[in-house]
């Protein structure tokens, strides 16, 4: 059997990427992935668009959600890998944290506003592919569009982020109804990109500690957000807490971040894949 390559982490345009779900898998098809997962912020609605297009370009498709969640005052994202995106808990769940976005929005516009940046709401919005979706990837282009930052990456340095205008705090599901949702729909929890968290040693272990307890399996270990030195990093603590590793590109569109779609590093060896019981792959 040829070699698989998996990417467990991309948007589409039903959450903060840019390609609608089909283009996206096409995308991945033509960069080599034979196994992708789909993972749009807190909703599964391009799931169905994705499996079509999967079968079309003879690639795997893993059903996945990346879900917002409020710890303490840490905002984290739990990948939700194999999920059934039709379980009720699911989805009840993601419907319910998607509801508050449109009043964070316009929290953010007014604090831009004040900034001297005008009409980012309707900006934003225009940005977005699904309007109940909208977030900060969506006002970071607005900024680029009209020539206020340069590129998105510069946009997360200098607003939308604690302490920088248009940053308005949120909260999102706790971690136990995120892995909670996740489980029951069938799927596997995993950690995203913990690398980008900012928390110390002690934090990190005592959220990993939580979250296994929770019943969650999995880290990303290498991921577009990580920088290579945070991979044999995140691969020792998956190993310490007995943790499946995974690994994604988290890509949201073409030049956009830091890997493409497909474009990873191998996982560390001694990390066990968080595919490595997966029947098909
Ligand atoms: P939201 O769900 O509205 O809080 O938006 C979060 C999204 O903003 C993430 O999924 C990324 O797409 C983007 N984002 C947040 N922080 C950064 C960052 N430091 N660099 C690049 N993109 C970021
Ligand atoms: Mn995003
Ligand atoms: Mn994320
Ligand atoms: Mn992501």
């Amino acid at each position: 059997m040829p070699e698989q390559n998996f990417d467990l982490h991309c948007h589409s345009n039903v959450s903060d990427g840019m390609l609608p779900p089909a283009e996206l898998v096409a995308r991945a098809a033509a960069q080599g992935v034979t196994v992708l997962s789909l993972t749009d912020h807190d909703d599964v609605a391009g799931l169905e668009a994705a499996r079509a297009a999967a079968l079309e370009h003879g690639i795997q498709l893993v059903n996945g959600v990346e879900i917002s969640v409020t710890w303490g005052s840490h905002t984290l994202h739990i990948v939700g890998l194999n999920i059934d995106p039709a379980h009720p808990v699911l989805s009840t769940g993601l419907e319910g944290i998607r509801h508050g976005r449109g009043e964070r929005a316009a929290k953010m516009a007014a604090q831009l506003d004040k900034a001297g940046i005008k009409d980012s709401l309707q900006g934003a919005y225009q940005h977005a592919g699904n309007k109940n979706l909208i977030g900060r990837m969506h006002f970071a282009r607005y900024l680029v569009a009209q020539g206020i930052v340069k590129d998105v990456r510069t946009v997360f340095k200098k607003y939308l982020v604690k302490g920088k205008p248009g940053y308005v705090s949120h909260q999102w599901a706790s971690l136990a109804e995120a892995v909670g949702w996740i489980v029951a729909s069938g799927g596997q929890a995993v950690i995203a990109h913990p690398g980008r968290y900012q928390m110390g040693s002690g934090k990190m272990h005592e959220l990993l500690e939580e979250f296994k307890n929770l019943g969650g399996v999995g880290i990303e270990v290498v991921t577009g957000s990580h920088t290579p030195e945070q991979y044999p990093q995140y691969a020792n603590l998956a190993q310490k807490f007995g943790l499946l590793s995974s690994r994604g590109s988290d890509f949201h569109a073409p030049g956009e971040g830091y890997r493409d779609i497909g474009r990873l590093p191998a996982l560390p060896e001694l990390c066990t894949p968080i595919w490595h019981d997966w029947a098909a792959c």
